[in-house]
């Protein structure tokens, strides 16, 4: 069984030398007795989310991994033993697993069995997994968007951001995107739909140009970033504007975090601003899949991933979300089904 294993706790930019490859031998028959299930591990997905949990903290929503231990993630995965009544061999499901070839998972309930349908399987640890839900939560339940509304998103051509600005898209907003290269520019506004995009590197002054892109203001901002995007989103804001706080990935590698000194805004302005973790919200899901899979399938969502071939690829695959490396939603192919 190839592993990938977390060598131990990281300060700064976590680098591919933060993981080591090694094999150990795991019986893929479920213990005798036992609600386990085996699985064959498929896709795994990269989730800036990790790069906290490779800190040592005690204060997060989810524990940091620990040093010798195999790296944890959402997976799609193919159920090869079952001692579980609602699992069998065969089965495909969605869910946290481990970053190997083949994985004991011990609480399965929290497992997302995949239904049988015509899209490709690695989307359920994108669009139709995790980061779905997130963009869905994120945009619908907590920035109560009307079409017309004026609506910024950053780190727009990512797992999340991409959904987000067709979501947006979809009720009749204006929508504009920031990334960080030409390419993903040109992905926002000729794939995606965005009204306007732009590369937010080549910006010397963020006010002044998220002033150019929204003369009258932003009602909703999805935050994928942080630090100085924020503070000049907040200068920009209209007034009773709302702010989904989704992710400051800006932030993530930094000891201490930079950049926002607009706070006031939010009183003057009357904006709602209000943080969220995608987990408290899968309750939804059922609910999100009937909204999104006739979409996916209409292709009036498409959804742009970046797959990494071979777990070895993993832990390279990882640490490029935090130089914006990947182009769409990060996945690793370990095994076709
Ligand atoms: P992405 O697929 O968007 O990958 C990360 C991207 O972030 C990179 O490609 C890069 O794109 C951008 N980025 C990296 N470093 C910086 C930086 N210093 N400043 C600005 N942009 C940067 O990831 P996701 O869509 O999965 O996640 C997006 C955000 O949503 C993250 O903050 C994440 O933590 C958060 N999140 C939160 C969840 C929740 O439950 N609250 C759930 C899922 C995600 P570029 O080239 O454009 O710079």
């Amino acid at each position: 069984n190839k592993q990938v294993i977390f060598r131990d706790y990281v300060s700064g930019f976590p680098k591919e030398s933060d993981m080591y490859m090694t094999t150990s031998t795991i019986s893929l028959k479920v213990p005798e007795g036992s609600k386990a299930v085996v699985v064959k591990n498929l896709y795994l997905s990269c989730d800036p989310y990790m790069r906290p949990r490779m800190s040592y903290t005690t204060d997060s929503y989810i524990h940091s991994f620990k040093p010798g231990s195999v790296i944890s993630g959402y997976g799609v995965a193919k159920v090869l033993d079952s001692g579980h009544p609602n699992f069998s061999k065969g089965d495909l499901v969605w869910g946290f697993t481990g970053w190997e070839e083949y994985t004991l998972i011990t609480a399965p309930e929290s497992l997302f069995k995949i239904p049988n349908n015509d899209v490709p399987l690695s989307y359920y640890i994108g669009i139709l997994g995790m980061p779905g839900i997130t963009a869905y939560a994120g945009f619908y339940e907590i920035c109560s968007p009307k079409k017309g509304e004026y609506v910024y998103v950053s780190a727009a051509s990512g797992a999340v951001g991409q959904l987000v600005g067709q979501f947006a898209k979809l009720i009749g907003c204006y929508v504009v995107g920031s990334a960080g290269s030409k390419e993903k520019v040109d992905l926002l506004k000729n794939k995606f739909g965005f009204d306007e995009a732009f590369n937010y590197k080549e910006e010397q002054d963020l006010v002044a140009c998220l002033k150019r892109y929204f003369p009258e203001g932003i009602d909703i901002y999805f935050e994928n970033v942080g630090g100085p995007m924020l503070d000049a989103v907040l200068a920009n804001m209209r007034v009773q504007g709302r702010i989904a706080a989704c992710g400051m990935i800006s932030q993530y590698n930094l000891d201490k975090p930079v950049g926002v000194y607009n706070l006031m805004n939010i009183i003057k302005k009357q904006i709602k601003m209000q943080g969220f973790v995608a987990g408290s919200y899968f309750h939804l899901y059922p609910k999100f899949l009937e909204m999104i899979l006739p979409h996916v399938k209409e292709g009036k969502v498409v959804y742009v991933e970046d797959i990494a071939e071979g777990l070895e690829s993993a832990p390279q695959a990882l640490i490029g979300l935090f130089s914006g490396r990947n182009v769409g939603k990060q996945v690793v192919l370990v095994a076709r089904e």
